[in-house]
């Protein structure tokens, strides 16, 4: 039996583990005691990520569609096909006409292939990863402020914070193992504020639980800023750090006293001081979708940021800013789409980095699914995402996907997504591959190859691939550490990182520009801040701030508002979690999570079936929980489940400059079927 390391791949938290592996199978999974993000411990989750490696419905060979049905064909033939049609859609419509989906779910190396195999060989700019659809918002926000879109602090932090302020994220259900560093902090007395419309499993452990109403985060956020600037409850010397803080001040004057933008975010405004006075001390501010996914968006993080600049709490021991990562590679996959989208430069003087933005006009996702409605998409190269599980407004992906010229899937299972595509080519999970995620507290870790089960690693489809496009130059690599050198050369805060440094540390945080690695504080910081910000004039930014309220306001005929969000026994679309037998028998059903006053003036009884329907005319169908989670007029269904798919009923209205779509507060009617 041999133990080899890797990572969990499903949440952020990016938590360190062992595989055991007997006669080339893996039988039990073991949280890595000496992991700093995670300590030995694992989730349910993590526990049991092993099942779906081994599963019998994982893809092994390439399928091509012939008269509407997949057949299995050899590697040769897939690659050939891919490449023949990939020059066709070249030469008849011209390389915008290209869309390509990377994944967070890949490893960096896997996702700087991709964008070398788009941007080289396609010759694309229409390169795009679901971060678009969770945490985009947090990486623009981030960056603008501070200088670079990321935690700025570290799990440990939370150990030694006063308070931890929770925005729009459930840590509980969603990332398990960050909500032990924060149930251990309390223990050890530090205050918890959780802000959120549900009264979640984490709002339940809260000190405070400030019940807002959905998409009116940006409104209370200002009431906070706006007391702390009057009663002079500001940080002096940290505001020296700063840009724009008068300007700020000014923007805030007519945005409504502190009781009307209390009273328009339906918060009691006691919770006004009580909070500014908790967040006087070390505070954590963590944000997660509830922020990001609603009107507001890249407003609702800024302004959280704020709070951190104003009092103070940011580039200190137990403080700081720290946005929650969905997938186990949201931040590597985003640091190097930001290295793509602006040249990363690194000044030699004071080792800051800064963006400079390179290219425009290329479409996101989302944008993607409206271009090939509009004819100017042929063709999607998607790696493995399933957008036909988790973009908005589903009917029309399922259009774009039935009308698309030419659509390849790259994937573990014949996914929802997978089902459309002209070619299936099978990759190869976590646990079938070397190379490296990035986790929410920017810490690199390596996973190791334990096994061969089915599929190929993604990065050496993409070699293969690039090969048969004619490339002889950009896709030689022998194995995934030749491409990591490549990414040390262009990301600069990763720069000192090696493989031998990440293997006997188990992971290296960025930013590490030496290559002396480790724990040095010198070359690696595992808090952000501390002395500079990353910008070049190394002062953190005050933005531009205004309140945008929802864009579509609950009426007679929808009078319901739907909050979406993950359960914790599954992981987003389901397609890894949902071929676990441990998790499915833990969490198999959609339900719709409904307040005990609506359930009776509707005569529903737990376990009744529920219609929601939407104003773009579908319609959903589950159980109904009668759930205290809930707020009466709202209801609460889980994104896991494609047996009640939620983004049939969501808008795809786009929010501001991160183009994320408005997912949480979607009006909707229900009704009880008999
Ligand atoms: Fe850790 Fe997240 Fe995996 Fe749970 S799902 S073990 S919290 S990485």
């Amino acid at each position: 039996m041999k133990k080899v390391h890797s990572i969990c791949p499903f949440c952020g938290t990016g938590c360190s583990l062992f595989l055991h592996v007997d006669n080339g199978k893996i039988i039990k999974v073991e949280g890595n005691k000496e992991s700093q993000a995670n300590r030995g411990q694992l989730c349910v989750k993590g526990m049991y990520c092993y099942q779906f490696v081994q599963h019998k419905d994982r893809l092994k060979k390439p399928l091509i569609k012939k008269n509407g049905k997949f057949v299995e064909v050899e590697w040769n033939e897939a690659i050939s096909f891919v490449a023949d049609n990939f020059k066709r859609i070249l030469k008849k419509h011209g390389s915008k006409s290209i869309g390509v989906f990377n994944s967070s779910k890949c490893t960096n190396e896997e996702n700087y292939l991709m964008y070398e195999f788009a941007t080289k060989v396609l010759k694309t700019q229409n390169v795009d990863q679901c971060a678009r659809l969770c945490h985009m918002p947090s990486g623009i926000a981030y960056s603008k402020m501070f200088g670079i879109g990321a935690m700025s602090c570290s799990y440990k932090d939370l150990l030694k914070a006063k308070t931890i302020m929770i925005c729009g994220a459930n840590p509980a259900e969603q990332h398990p193992i960050i909500f032990n560093w924060i149930m251990e902090a309390k223990r050890n007395g530090t205050k918890v504020i959780v802000i959120d419309p549900r009264k979640t499993k984490t709002a339940k452990q809260a000190d405070i639980h400030v019940g807002i109403e959905e998409g009116k985060d940006d409104a209370f956020y200002i009431a906070l800023c706006k007391y702390l600037i009057k009663n002079r409850m500001i940080d002096k010397n940290m505001i020296k750090r700063t840009e724009d803080y008068d300007f700020f001040v000014e923007e805030l004057r007519p945005l409504g006293d502190v009781d009307a933008l209390c009273d328009y975010a339906g918060v009691d405004v006691k919770y006004v001081k009580e909070i500014c006075d908790l967040i006087q001390d070390k505070t954590v501010f963590i944000n997660g979708l509830g922020l990001t996914e609603s009107a507001g968006c890249v407003t609702n993080v800024e302004l959280v940021g704020c709070l951190a600049l104003l009092t103070g709490n940011i580039g200190k021991e137990g403080a700081g800013v720290a946005p929650l990562r969905g997938q186990s590679n949201v931040q590597g996959t985003s640091d190097i789409q930001v290295m793509y989208f602006r040249k990363l430069k690194n000044d030699a003087k004071t080792k800051a980095c800064y963006f400079e933005k390179k290219f425009d006009g290329s479409l996101s996702s989302t944008e993607m699914i409206e271009g090939i409605l509009t004819d100017q998409i042929k063709c999607l190269y998607i790696m493995g995402e399933n957008p036909a599980m988790s973009h908005p407004n589903l009917r029309n992906n399922f259009k774009a996907f039935e009308k698309v010229d030419f659509m390849v899937v790259q994937d573990i299972f014949l996914t929802e997504t997978a089902e459309f595509a002209d070619v299936v080519l099978p990759g190869a999970c976590f646990a079938e591959k070397d190379g490296t995620f990035t986790n929410a507290e920017r810490r690199v870790q390596l996973l190791e190859k334990a096994v061969s089960y089915a599929g190929k690693p993604d990065w050496e489809i993409i070699c293969a691939l690039g090969k048969a496009m004619g490339d002889k130059n950009n896709f030689n690599y022998k194995n995934t550490k030749e491409i990591w050198k490549q990414i040390r050369k262009n990301i600069s805060l990763y720069s000192g990182i090696t493989y031998e440094a990440m293997k006997n540390n188990y992971g290296v945080q960025f930013p590490c520009f030496s290559m002396k690695c480790g724990n040095d504080k010198v070359c690696n910081e595992s808090r952000m801040y501390e002395n500079y910000f990353y910008r070049k004039s190394k002062k953190a930014l005050f933005p531009a701030v205004r309140i945008y309220p929802p864009s579509i306001k609950a009426n007679d005929k929808f009078p319901y508002r739907m909050i979406t969000g993950g359960v914790l026994q599954q992981f987003q679309t389901g397609t890894m979690s949902r071929h676990c037998d441990k998790l499915n028998k833990l969490a198999n059903e959609p339900f719709i999570g409904i307040h005990a006053e609506d359930a009776k003036e509707l005569n529903v009884k737990d376990g009744d079936l529920l219609e929601l329907s939407a104003p773009n005319g579908e319609s959903i169908r589950a159980k109904a929980r009668i759930s205290d989670e809930v707020k009466r007029k709202y209801v609460f269904v889980p994104v896991n489940f494609k047996e009640a798919r939620v983004n049939m009923l969501t808008s795809e209205k786009l929010i501001d400059v991160s183009k994320t779509p408005e997912y949480k507060g979607a009006i909707i009617n229900v009704k009880k079927i008999n």
